[in-house]
Parts: structure tokens; sequence; C-alpha cells
């Protein structure tokens, strides 16, 4: 699949190339900077968890945002426990009345220790046509992008015929308390039609380095984590009785392991799958199109269900993640606990998983307990306006590329603004190789190619979705 479209995309970089006037090639080009000195600052700052840097790297984007004519009161810097988010408002050419879009990313990074890393993790290094640092992918490629799209525009004099707002989150990565505090308390500075958020979805290329297709995740599954204990007077170990509290819980986890929660599907996975099939070569693209078309389903659900890349489509999973049980060796234990982690399918809802969690256990005297404050939130619906907008932005660079509805399994700050009533599209305009995606992981990359396209893509889709 698309093995020509690398080729095109060169023929249409050299065709436009003279077309491009001098000036603008500057603005290009220095627009290209702006984002990687943005990118080569921000990686500088150690905005994780418990270092209390997000408020750091904020100033510093103020900073630029003021320096790129950006009036000071549309700049909000918003404080939550250590961390802050922050907020920039591009304003509309006067009489506007449509609702602003929200463009989103998130500043903070999980942690990475240099010791482990065969470069510095804070310090952005381009190697062999990479970017490496700790969130050169996740998430500061798109808050610099953003940043300098931003910034490009302005200088430009490019006056939307809506607001556009750019809110930065500060803790996505853990608590997403901020996303909450924007999405609830700050309601006002961030209300909008819908969010296109930076963080998620985007380019896969082939192994060989062709593009394959290009997702927008328009849900998420819910997140949510189980305790369940079993307990037990216990006793001395050289007096064993039949109830034991490790057994109970391993005989309720067995249970657990042979059980599948039932298929769903909505028009979104539906969606999904038809696009996909034609990509992915074999029976796997068989089996997508059977499900789609209702052919030898069950073998259809069989092999999907089989590919981790493809099991959570189909339905919630839960899985046990964490044991612990017993307090000595030589006592009987008195409790054995197992914690359990479910992506739950849209609509499904907290509650009736932990029903059907308890069913399949069918042990009355286990004692169940609902860890956290699991958000649900319903898909976003179809925008074809928003999908017409990325391929006419995308499809430059990539002709034909398909812009395929996805559900992902993981949480964003999109979980927060769907739930507030803001519907979210989730895109990066990273294209990368499965075998390049090392975001949360050691020696996180970003192929440099990325740079001047993101540039490209976000200037035609920003302008794209606020003219009119
Ligand atoms: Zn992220």
């Amino acid at each position: 699949m698309g093995c020509k479209r690398g080729i095109y995309y060169l023929v249409a970089m050299l065709c436009w190339w003279p077309l491009l006037s001098s000036a603008a090639e500057n603005v290009v080009s220095s627009s290209q900077n702006k984002a990687l000195s943005i990118l080569r600052d921000s990686i500088a700052i150690r905005t994780v968890e418990g270092y209390g840097k997000v408020p750091e790297l904020a100033h510093y984007l103020q900073k630029q945002f003021l320096a790129a004519g950006f009036d000071q009161q549309d700049i909000q810097i918003l404080p939550v426990a250590d961390t802050v988010a922050l907020v920039v408002r591009y304003r509309a050419r006067p009489g506007a009345t449509q609702k602003p879009i929200l463009l989103s990313a998130h500043m903070d990074v999980v942690d990475a220790l240099p010791q482990d890393w065969l470069r510095d993790p804070y310090t952005l290094i381009e190697e062999d046509g990479y970017f490496f640092g700790r969130g050169v992918a996740d998430n500061k490629f798109a808050v610099s992008v953003l940043s300098a799209t931003f910034m490009r525009l302005k200088a430009e004099g490019y006056q939307p015929a809506r607001d556009l707002i750019l809110a930065f989150s500060g803790d996505e990565e853990t608590q997403m308390l901020t996303t909450q505090a924007l999405a609830i308390e700050h309601r006002a500075l961030i209300d909008a039609e819908y969010a296109i958020v930076a963080d998620g979805g985007g380019g896969l290329l082939s192994e060989s380095g062709e593009a394959v297709s290009f997702t927008i995740d328009m849900a998420e599954k819910t997140y949510a984590s189980f305790r369940v204990t079993a307990s037990n007077p216990g006793g001395h170990s050289s007096l064993p009785r039949k109830d034991n509290a490790i057994y109970d819980l391993a005989q309720a986890l067995i249970k657990l392991d042979a059980f599948q929660f039932p298929v769903m599907e909505s028009e979104l996975t539906r969606e999904f799958f038809r696009q996909t099939a034609p990509l992915i070569d074999g029976e796997l693209g068989k089996a997508m199109s059977n499900f789609v078309q209702g052919r030898n389903k069950e073998q259809a659900i069989k092999l999907l269900r089989s590919k981790p890349d493809y099991v959570g489509t189909l339905g919630t999973t839960c899985v046990a993640t964490l044991l612990s049980a017993g307090h000595a060796e030589n006592a009987l234990p008195q409790s054995a606990s197992a914690t359990i982690n479910c992506r739950i399918f849209p609509g499904v809802g907290v509650e009736a998983t932990l029903d059907t969690l308890k069913k399949v256990m069918a042990n009355k005297a286990l004692q169940w307990q609902v860890l956290d404050s699991p958000k649900e939130s319903d898909a976003s619906p179809m925008r074809k306006e928003v999908f017409d907008a990325v391929a006419r932005s995308i499809h430059p660079y990539f002709p034909d590329l398909p812009i395929i509805p996805h559900m992902a399994s993981g949480a964003s700050d999109a979980l927060h603004f769907r739930a507030a009533g803001i519907p979210c599209y989730t895109l990066s305009t990273i294209f990368q190789k499965s075998s390049d995606e090392f975001a949360h992981g050691l020696n996180e990359r970003v192929a440099v190619h990325n740079l001047p396209r993101s540039m490209g893509i976000w200037y035609a889709l920003i302008k794209d979705i606020s003219q009119e």
C-alpha cells in the first residue's frame, strides 16, 4: 500500500518550491526554526510529576507568545497544585459569531532516567535522521509545532473567522487535574464547538517508510481498575484447612482468564475495520471485512481477538495486573487481593462491568473496590467537516491517504473535554513506523522529516477550520 506516496510527496514539494516567493520561504523556514527552538528548550525542562517544572515551561512559552505579538490578557497561566495549564486565545476578526475551536496538547512528560538512556533524555539530540529526547513525541512536539504555527499565523496577520484557543495541560500523564480544571472551572476560557487534541492518532508508516493510513481518535475506552480481595481468619500454616484466601482468589482469577466479554461494535468501530481491512494483507484484513459484512463472523472474531492490536476494538477487556497476598511464610493467608484493570467499551459503564466481574468470579465472599474515580465518556459524533479539513491538509503530502476514525484504548486529555460536552478529535501530525514508537519508553524518538511537514499540516488545518 502507498508505495508511491513518498515519491508523490517529493514531487509535490519540488513542484511547489519555485512557487514560493523568497519572502514566503523565509516565513516558512523561520517558523520551522521557531518550532525547533521551542522543542529544544522545552525538552530541557524536566516537566515530570513531582519536579514542579511545568510552570517554568508555561512561563517560557508565555514569553514566546508575548514576543510574537499576542496580548498579555489572551495568555493565561492557571495553577493547579504544583503544576499549571496554559491557555492562549487567538482572537477572531471583529463581528465573529461562531463558537471557538480548541487545540490542545500537554506540557508534562513521563520521567526518563538518564542512566538508562543512550543519550541525555533532557537534551534534544538530532542523530541518524531522528530527534531524540523525552517528550519529542509525547507531547512536546505538538506543543512546539502548535505554538510556532500560532506565531506564524500572527506574523502573517491572519484573522480567523472564529476564536482559536490553544490549551496546554500540565499533568496529562498523571492526575489530569489541569485538564479537569480547564473543562469545568475554567470552562469559559476554553469553551469551544469542538477540540482537536494533538496527542494520539496520527500517521502510520510501513517499516519501509511508506504512508499507510492516518487515524483520528473519536472515542476512548473507559479506564477503570478494581481491587478484589479474598479474606480469611488465617492461622498457623502447620494446621492447614480447606478454606484459604490465596486459593479462593486464584480460583476466581482462573474464571476471569477463561471469560470473554461480549463482542461489541459501534458505527465507529465498524468504520475503522471497514477502512483498515484493505490496508492489511492476508487473513487479518479479510477477517476485518468479514466482521463488518457479517460473513463467517465467529471465525473473524476469533482471529481479531487473538491480536492485541485489535482485541480492544471488539469490546470491553479486563485483565489481572497486580497481586498481593499473605503476611508470613508460616501463616495461613488472612487476605489475598488482585487488581483488575479494565478498558470498558463506551456506553457499557463502570457499574455494569463490575457486576459482570462479580458474576464471572461467582464467589459472594469476595470484596470489591473501585479504584480512583473512573470517568466515562461517550464517543464524539462524526464531523465530516473535520475529517474533510484533515484530508485537505494531509493529502498534499500523501495523496489519497485514508483518514480513518478510531477508538483509542488508552486515555488522554480528550476524556475530560468529551465528558464535559466538548466533542474531541485526537490526532498527531507525526508519521511514524510502529518500530519507532517509544513514547513513555527508552530513547523516545521522532523522525526529523516530521517537523517541516507537521508545520505545513497544522498551518493548513488551522486555517481551513477557522475560515467561515
Ligand atoms: Zn501524551
